[in-house]
């Protein structure tokens, strides 16, 4: 994106402070990411910011819909500017690395409910819960050695 933080935050009628600024980078630059994780980047770039101004910048810029905020299940939130295209996620259920996936069909929003039961349905969200490459391939180590171990 081409376009500078500050103008996005003016062009929402968001007050530009140092702190959203950096909030806003940290997003940008690490997608997923938690809110510990953020206030440590931004912590990195502009020194001392409490855990609740973290909260709170991450609140405005999730409600101008700047980021999104992704909350699986047993998981704390994580944070992603990729906002525009409906993605969906891969989490592993060992390690919680959470990768995108494409729409499912190609335009959001891409599940239309079989039965909508009156409401008027604006987002569907989906994730795909499983075990990322590097967790199957150790789980698999694993079972080897445990099966080596039964026949010697
Ligand atoms: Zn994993
Ligand atoms: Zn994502």
């Amino acid at each position: 994106m081409p376009t500078d933080p500050a103008d996005l935050l003016r062009q929402r009628g968001i007050q530009v402070t140092a702190q959203r600024l950096a909030v806003f980078r940290a997003v940008s630059g690490h997608p997923h990411i938690t809110a510990d994780a953020v206030a440590e980047a931004v912590r990195n770039e502009i020194g001392a910011i409490s855990l609740q101004s973290v909260y709170d910048a991450l609140g405005v810029l999730v409600g101008e819909g700047l980021i999104r905020r992704i909350q699986p299940a047993g998981s704390p939130a994580r944070f992603e500017d990729r906002v525009a295209d409906n993605h969906h996620h891969l989490i592993c259920r060992t390690c919680g690395r959470m990768v995108d996936v494409a729409c499912a069909v190609g335009s959001a929003p891409c599940l239309t409910a079989s039965e909508d039961n009156g409401y008027e349905i604006d987002e569907a969200e989906v994730v795909y819960w499983g075990r990322c490459p590097q967790c199957v391939k150790k789980a698999k180590k694993k079972e080897k050695s445990r099966g080596q171990r039964q026949h010697g």
